[in-house]
């Protein structure tokens, strides 16, 4: 059967119901991204954090082990300088050296070699070899330095590589004096700066992040791992980081795009307190985030579960609630609207006819003997009937807004909106008859057929006009004047005497 939906469940409840419930998802929603991406953004900074505190200690442990080793270079170097100003370098001498030099660089791992050097340049003693002829460090700059400067403190060199096995190294000499203060040649020690490279190697485990030694010109000394490109070194004093270390003092963490290999890292550095370089630790931003992101990407599929639940639930209750909404104002038996909708709707129509100064035009419509219906085929033959001419008066409707309810026991009400008498009367009518049509047989009515009788009445705004109870009761007196004259019949006034009748008035449509 075509159901007569009540208006107000239509038109008026199911978009707020809609908006309301949908507002509420967006809420729900809202406050479980918002609470995951707190959570989330809260491990993500703890994550650098916890990183910053762990470079920065790994810096400065590794400064405090290079400074350590430097120290020791240039304590040897200090008191090798003390025994060849007292000693010299005859040749019985020079084997003294070399003894000790060999059995102090074999006890220092970090140390790589040892040399003295006369002030012509030559090679006089070195650890690495026995009989050093013809090795000649003249071009070397820490060698110009002390032919030319009387400072007698260490002097920490440039990485430099060895000319006997080639290895790379930064050096620690010192000048050593003739008796009369003119230059006597240097002392030089070289640390290794493979030392350091294995050093860090062992550190390092992480794939992206890096453990360097850096001289305080920017040029890297020993990385882990080796920088990409050879010879690109000095790359690092026009980078970002480098320009960070020297806004600090002592100490710092960073994060920074290295110009090396294009990769954000977070880190620390850590300058030496006595000599010229600096260590940095840094763990490259994506191994660093590597849990979070995988946490993030659980989160995400979690979140979008719950959410699509969500989502599915609510829709769900409002289909559910809209369906309750709509039996609240249904009528269980035949499908039409209830006699509250029908309560409600009247109200609201003779409101908006008021406002609008349209005609409202209601019909009353009550079964003809349905007492002795039931009496002779029985209530479920009964309840069949009603559903029937339920059906017959509903497929007489037409336009939107023209409305029919059940308003009790076997009396239907239809609101017409916008019809005058004349029209309401036509229609009427054409219930009366499409009901006659159905056929269904009565035997102890007259006609031997299911009939009813109608009354007509319709609403004009105006001052004297009543209300929605007014109206209702003309059209209950037209049906009673309608079953008054024998049943089977439509009661309305003719239409040129509602115009007498005048607007502003309900009228009462009795033949
Ligand atoms: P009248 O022509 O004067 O209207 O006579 P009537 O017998 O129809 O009188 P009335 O309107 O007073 O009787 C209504 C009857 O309708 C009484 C009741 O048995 C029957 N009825 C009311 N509601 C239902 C229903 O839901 N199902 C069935 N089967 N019968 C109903
Ligand atoms: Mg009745
Ligand atoms: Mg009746």
């Amino acid at each position: 059967m075509r159901q007569s939906l009540p208006p107000s469940t239509a038109f008026i409840a199911w978009p707020s119901l809609r908006s309301g419930t949908l507002g509420l998802i967006v809420c729900v929603c809202a406050a479980l991204i918002g609470t995951e991406g707190w959570e989330l953004w809260r491990v993500h900074e703890t994550n650098i954090e916890q990183t910053a505190i762990v470079t920065a200690n790994t810096a400065r442990s590794l400064a405090e082990q290079a400074e350590t080793t430097l120290q020791t270079a240039d304590t040897i170097v200090a008191s090798l300088v003390e025994r060849v100003e007292a000693e010299g370098t005859a040749p019985e001498a020079r084997m003294r050296l070399y003894h000790l030099m060999t059995s102090l660089a074999a006890a220092l791992p970090a140390i790589h070699e040892m040399g003295i050097v006369d002030s012509n340049g030559n090679a006089v003693v070195k650890s690495l070899v026995a009989n050093p002829v013809g090795l000649k460090y003249g071009e070397r700059e820490y060698f110009h330095f002390h032919a030319t400067h009387t400072d007698r403190g260490p002097l920490i060199g440039q990485r430099i590589k060895s000319k006997i096995d080639g290895s790379s190294n930064i050096t620690v000499t010192r000048r050593v004096d003739n008796p009369d203060g003119s230059f006597g040649g240097l002392v030089v020690a070289s640390v290794s700066m493979t030392f350091f490279q294995h050093l860090f190697d062992q550190i390092q485990a992480k794939s992206g992040g890096i453990i360097g030694l850096f001289g305080d010109d920017g040029i890297i000394l020993a990385r882990s791992p080796p920088a990409p490109k050879q010879g690109t070194d000095a790359a690092y004093a026009s980078d970002d980081l480098w320009q960070k270390m020297r806004e600090h003092t002592a100490d710092g963490s960073v994060a920074y795009l290295a110009a090396l290999d294009g990769i954000w890292r977070h880190g620390s550095y850590q300058h030496l307190v006595r000599y010229p370089l600096t260590t940095l630790v840094a763990q490259s931003d994506w191994d660093l985030q590597a849990t979070w992101r995988a946490q993030l990407r659980s989160h995400a599929i979690i979140l979008a579960c719950v959410m699509v639940v969500v989502v599915v639930l609510g829709r769900r209750s409002v289909k559910a609630t809209r369906m309750l909404a709509a039996q609240a104002l249904q009528d269980g038996l035949t499908g039409l609207a209830n006699r509250r909708s029908f309560d409600e709707t009247i109200e609201r129509e003779v409101r908006r006819a008021a406002r609008s100064h349209q005609p409202l035009s209601l019909i009353m419509i009550d079964i003809d003997h349905f007492k002795a219906y039931n009496d002779c085929y029985g209530h479920p033959a009964g309840d069949e009937c009603l559903r029937a001419v339920a059906r017959a008066i509903h497929g007489c409707l037409r336009r939107a807004g023209e409305f029919a309810a059940r308003y009790g026991g076997e009396e239907i009400a239809v609101l017409l909106p916008g019809y005058d008498a004349s029209h309401t009367y036509a229609l009427a009518e054409t219930m009366r008859l499409a009901v006659r049509a159905l056929a269904l047989r009565q035997a102890s009515h007259l006609g031997g057929v299911v009939t009813f009788s109608a009354g007509v009445a319709t609403y004009r705004a105006g001052p004297a006009a009543g209300g929605s109870r007014f109206l209702i009761r003309e059209a209950d007196t037209a049906l009673y004047a309608a079953k008054a004259a024998g049943r089977d019949a439509v009661k309305a006034e003719p239409f040129d005497l509602q115009i007498v009748a005048g607007i502003g008035a309900v009228e009462t449509l009795v033949a």
